[in-house]
């Protein structure tokens, strides 16, 4: 199977759409057609363990990695997860939570930065990479942590990532500047994500930058959703969750099931939309946003308009106005259509805000909603009475516009509510929004939501509580670059 670019025509090896992470055109690749998923191979499927359906779907979509490579990268990387990769779980209502946080950074990220490295490693063999490979990530919080301890101590690749110095929670940076490996390098900086974003952006488009970092014998590559060995694996657990539904007797096979998706960079739901098109029976992707709900008015009005103010909110991961996966969607929703979609981004840059036409967005099969603040906190409140159950303030988003959703259509089909955080990444929060007991310190807070929900308490938050700063670095944002070069230097 070749991939395309999402602004003009190219034909690359799934190893190469890999190892290159964005196309020379600034597009991002898709595969060149949907490989299907039928009954025969739901019925091989429904056989199999959690690594082995990885496989299966990954090969369809990488026919230039076996199933027997594909299979041991998936052990070895869901081996990291504390028992099942990706349970269900049933709500009071009827609906169901996918727990996707029980890989070893406590975020749905991990899903897929478990898998990366081996699939970054293998396709680097393939198309015969002379480099080493340098993984650089601006993170608003989780990817951060999930793909330096993917990356660590993984052969000939080294990984520096940047966060904003007051841009993520206290647990959410403990994780990153505690990060040992002998290949890691964390640094905050002194700016937002944006600034994060756009220096490491300019990294990757600046022909100077990409020369320097090749004289030092590296090559550039990327963990962020925009590559497809990051999307790819997110689509196998949407997949997975059906069959789950189908052998616990919740379904039969050909019923159709919602999902609701607390979205940020649109990654996460739009490998929903991919298992889709393969031909899982799925509804209504519902598409949850926080208070920068630009998303939100996208599918509702067909506009996508980044001229507002951006909100920093008790949900970071999702505080996002530019959602680089939208633009597969777009190629998608225009039937493939590279030039409207490198006019759509052009006008994106230009004017901040573009619109396309209604209907083609409605045809896609999305809903939207928003919560703010307030009814996030609520909800995990009520949640929390109701159910007996701790959302992470993301999950709480999901939960609370899925709630929304079903006021407003009545829709009875069954659906599942992506759970992307355990709630101990954001105990201060959690704790509060239960209680209304703000305790400051974040091991302090942990424990005491252990006590209140007795919900069981990762030990990775114990080790946390001694681990040493390893990464004290701070730097400005103009200084960016200097700092990637030194990390890079060995002396
Ligand atoms: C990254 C993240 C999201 C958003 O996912 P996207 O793929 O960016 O839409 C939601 N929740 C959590 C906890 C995350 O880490």
């Amino acid at each position: 199977m070749l991939y395309t670019s999402t602004r003009g025509k190219c034909a690359v090896s799934a190893a190469q759409a890999i190892v290159n992470g964005i196309a020379a055109d600034g597009g991002l690749y898709v595969p060149e057609t949907f490989p299907t998923f039928t009954k025969e191979d739901f019925d091989r499927f429904s056989a199999m363990d959690y690594p082995a359906r990885a496989a299966f779907v990954l090969n369809k979509f990488m026919d230039d990695f076996s199933v027997e490579e594909l299979t041991e990268y998936a052990r070895k990387a869901y081996s990291r997860f504390d028992g099942e990769p990706a349970p269900l779980c049933k709500l009071q209502d009827g609906s169901f939570m996918l727990e996707l946080w029980h890989g070893p950074t406590l975020a749905f990220k991990d899903m897929a930065l478990t898998l990366l490295p081996y699939l970054i490693t293998a396709a680097r063999k393939k198309t015969g990479a002379k480099d080493k490979t340098l993984i650089l990530v601006a993170t608003s919080g989780d990817t951060g942590k999930a793909a330096l301890e993917g990356f660590k101590d993984v052969e000939d690749t080294e990984i520096i990532v940047f966060f904003p110095d007051q841009g993520v929670s206290k647990m959410q940076r403990l994780q990153m500047v505690t990060q040992t490996g002998s290949n890691v390098h964390v640094a905050a900086i002194k700016g937002n994500f944006d600034d994060a974003q756009s220096a490491v952006k300019a990294i990757f488009t600046g022909s100077d930058c990409i020369k320097a970092i090749k004289e030092k014998g590296y090559s550039l590559s990327s963990a962020n959703s925009i590559n497809w060995g990051r999307l790819a694996p997110q689509i196998v657990y949407y997949i997975s969750a059906y069959a789950d539904l189908v052998e616990s007797g919740e379904i039969e096979y050909g019923d159709k099931v919602n999902f609701t998706v607390p979205s940020g960079n649109f990654g996460n739901i739009l490998a929903a939309y991919y298992a889709k098109k393969m031909g899982l029976p799925v509804g209504r992707l519902i598409c949850a946003s926080n208070v920068n709900n630009v998303l939100t008015d996208f599918f509702n009005e067909g506009r996508y308009d980044i001229d507002r103010e951006f909100f920093k909110t008790k949900s970071p991961s999702m505080d996002i106005l530019i959602s680089s996966n939208l633009e597969r969607l777009l190629f998608e929703m225009s039937g493939r259509d590279e030039k409207f979609v490198a006019r759509k981004m052009a006008e994106l840059k230009e004017n901040k805000v573009y619109s396309v036409d209604k209907k083609k967005v409605d045809a896609c099969g999305f809903a939207a909603g928003f919560a703010d603040e307030d009814e996030t906190r609520e909800t995990t409140f009520n949640f929390f009475e109701l159910n007996d159950y701790a959302l992470d303030p993301h999950t709480a988003v999901a939960a609370a516009v899925y709630s929304d959703y079903l006021a407003g259509t009545g829709d009875e089909t069954p659906c599942v509510i992506v759970s992307t955080a355990s709630p101990y990444k954001f105990p201060q929060d959690v704790y509060f929004a239960l209680t209304d007991d703000y305790e400051e310190d974040p091991f302090k807070a942990a424990v005491k939501l252990f006590e209140y929900t007795a919900l069981e308490l990762p030990q990775s938050i114990e080790k946390l509580k001694t681990s040493p700063v390893l990464h004290p670095d701070v730097v400005g944002k103009e200084d960016i670059f200097d700092a990637v070069i030194k990390f890079i230097t060995k002396e």
